[in-house]
């Protein structure tokens, strides 16, 4: 299947799902993330229109960010606080920010480098996904009270890798966001769902789903 029936048939899946939760799918975005996928495919899906692509390893993403400078990378991967620099020059976003020790590093060296960065709080509420990262609830205020409101690192919005087969922790998620809007005073953007979970998602009311498999097919490990 080419890149582009692959998106006519993803784009047909987003209007049944939005259709059924009465969203208008305008106000969803689309994030197509590119790891394990060639430079090639990453042009192929910009020239139907895409400019954003989710990443998930520093070097792989640092790599084609250096090939593609018109294109944006965003990481969505784990990261070690010593590829904080690397990250901060290459990718236009952040979404897996999961620690006060990770947030300091950043504003330190977002100073030094004079860059603005907006980032993400990936959060893991269900305790079992650790390998993938993620702040737990209870350590969400020491991690939003590292950021310190530093406008260099503008807080976006949350990530989430809920578990498979959960659905309840879709809707977790959409009321821990409308909670911290409200503690926080400024909106927050909600980043969950991806090739398998998509539709659950998009009920919950997610604006962004990250999607691989069903936009560039199996990844080429
Ligand atoms: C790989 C990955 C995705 C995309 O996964 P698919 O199931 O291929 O759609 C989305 N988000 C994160 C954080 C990922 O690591």
């Amino acid at each position: 299947m080419s890149l582009q029936d692959r998106l006519v048939a993803l784009r047909a899946r987003i209007q049944r799902a939005c259709d059924t939760a009465d969203r208008d799918p305008a106000s969803l975005e689309l994030l197509p993330v590119s790891k394990k996928h060639p430079l090639s495919l990453i042009r192929e899906a910009a020239s139907l229109g895409f400019m954003r692509f989710g990443e998930n390893y520093v070097q792989e993403g640092a790599d084609k960010a250096e090939a593609a400078p018109d294109l944006a990378f965003v990481l969505l991967g784990p990261l070690q606080r010593n590829k904080a620099k690397p990250a901060l020059q290459h990718f236009r976003e952040i979404q897996s920010l999961d620690r006060p020790e990770l947030a300091e590093r950043l504003r330190h060296l977002a100073e030094e480098l004079d860059v603005v960065c907006p980032v993400w709080i990936q959060v893991d509420l269900w305790d079992e996904a650790t390998k993938l990262g993620g702040c737990t609830e209870a350590a969400l205020p020491a991690l939003i009270a590292a950021l310190d409101g530093d406008a260099r690192l503008p807080l976006r919005g949350l990530m989430a890798i809920p578990p498979p087969e959960n659905e309840a922790a879709f809707a977790q998620l959409a009321e821990l966001r409308e909670r911290l809007q409200q503690e926080l005073g400024h909106p927050l953007k909600l980043s969950m769902g991806m090739s398998d979970d998509l539709e659950v998602a998009i009920a919950a009311g997610t604006d962004q789903i990250r999607i691989g498999t069903a936009f560039f097919g199996e990844r080429q490990y």
